[in-house]
């Protein structure tokens, strides 16, 4: 059986340094905004090149602080625009709805599978107030004619990096690009953490601040409320649990950089598309996404062979009942994506015999 993702056996590498870690928060009594979620902003800002980083409850509040807090500074104003790619997981999306924006849906493009940027341009009007780039699957987004749109029009580039922590663009990391980003450790994530988490990143001193107080039911000062907040603090627990993760991430997207790159060496069969990606070392291949339109038979035939894949994503948000309003848009593009994707397993642990196995099977599969 070859398991999609082993979380046990990827946790159980690092077993020693979590129980220490977690022993050491038991005995000190202090269990939340403390020195282990300190100590871990730090880290992590730095590995990810900025000058701030505030950890939080989970991802889908990272990204909903964070402009929750342009709401609060003045820069955006309930009822404004974000554009977003229409091919993300809900949660990019959810985080706009929930601050009281409106979220606007843009093709991906086909070739890499990320935010088309030659479309964003039609979708700008005077509501428009930020652009939400999401690295999905591990890779980079950010594109230098994004970059510029948001300079002509004034926007807010917000990256969501729940899925490509590590991932690079010209040397830069993701999350490092725009004005802030969203962070998700969410076990499943490149760092996972052993429940939920997240993090934003920022150089912006103002925003970091203002989500901090947010995040602490919008206090600055204990007992003083000069904004409405909300709850979402990092347990001490996980933020010394992912301090002691983030040590190996490098050497563990290396590995997933590897076996990806025998999926590509080794995946030979015409009913299979591989990914388009362009600068292999710069993927943290959080998901190696194939497409094929005999998708679902693919993945029984896999099931059978005792290869666990899964669908990312089986239903596009637009199609998704909770959004009632797009359901009779039209986005091909994405909607071919949500029809044609598996993702392969792919992970650290996964042995050479078992990515062997995942490429023999591919490849003597037939419709
Ligand atoms: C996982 C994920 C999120 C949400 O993170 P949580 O920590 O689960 O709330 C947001 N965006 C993307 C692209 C994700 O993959």
């Amino acid at each position: 059986m070859v398991k999609f993702l082993d979380l046990g056996k990827i946790n159980s590498l690092h077993g020693r340094e979590i129980t220490n870690a977690a022993y050491e928060i038991l005995n000190s009594g202090w269990y939340l905004k403390g020195k282990a979620t300190e100590d871990f902003e730090k880290s992590y800002a730095d590995f990810i090149g900025t000058k701030y980083a505030v950890a939080c409850g989970n991802g889908l509040d990272a990204l909903t602080l964070i402009l929750m807090a342009y709401i609060e500074m003045g820069e955006m104003k309930p009822g404004d625009e974000i554009i977003v790619p229409a091919n993300t997981y809900i949660a990019s999306i959810l985080a706009i709805s929930r601050a009281g924006l409106k979220p606007v849906l843009v093709e991906p493009n086909p070739a890499t599978l990320q935010i088309d940027d030659k479309l964003i341009e039609q979708s700008i009007n005077s509501n428009t107030k930020g652009i939400m780039i999401v690295h999905l699957y591990g890779q980079n987004a950010y594109t230098e004619k994004i970059g510029e749109l948001c300079g002509k029009y004034g926007l807010k580039l917000i990256e969501d990096n729940a899925q490509a922590h590590g991932a690079l663009y010209k040397g830069r990391k993701t999350g490092s690009l725009g004005d802030a980003a969203g962070h998700s450790f969410y076990p499943g994530k490149n760092l996972g953490a052993l429940g939920d988490a997240g993090a934003i990143t920022t150089n912006d001193k103002q925003l970091a601040e203002v989500v901090r107080a947010l995040g602490n039911y919008g206090s600055e000062k204990k007992y003083v409320f000069n904004i409405k907040g909300l709850n979402s603090r990092i347990d001490e627990i996980q933020a010394a649990i992912l301090d002691k993760k983030l040590i190996q991430l490098e050497e563990e997207n290396a590995r997933r950089r590897e076996i990806a790159k025998k999926y590509f060496k080794g995946i030979n069969n015409g009913y299979i598309v591989l990914p388009g990606v362009s600068m292999c070392e710069d993927n943290v291949f959080h998901i190696f996404p194939v497409f094929s339109p005999y998708r679902d038979k693919l993945k029984d035939y896999l099931q059978n062979k005792g290869i666990e894949t899964i669908i990312h994503y089986p239903i596009p948000p637009h199609k998704q009942k909770c959004y009632p309003e797009w359901n009779n848009l039209s986005f091909p593009v994405t909607e071919r994506i949500h029809e044609q994707e598996l993702s392969l397993p792919i992970s650290p642990v996964m042995t050479d015999d078992e990515v062997e196995a995942v490429i023999s099977a591919l490849n003597s599969f037939a419709p």
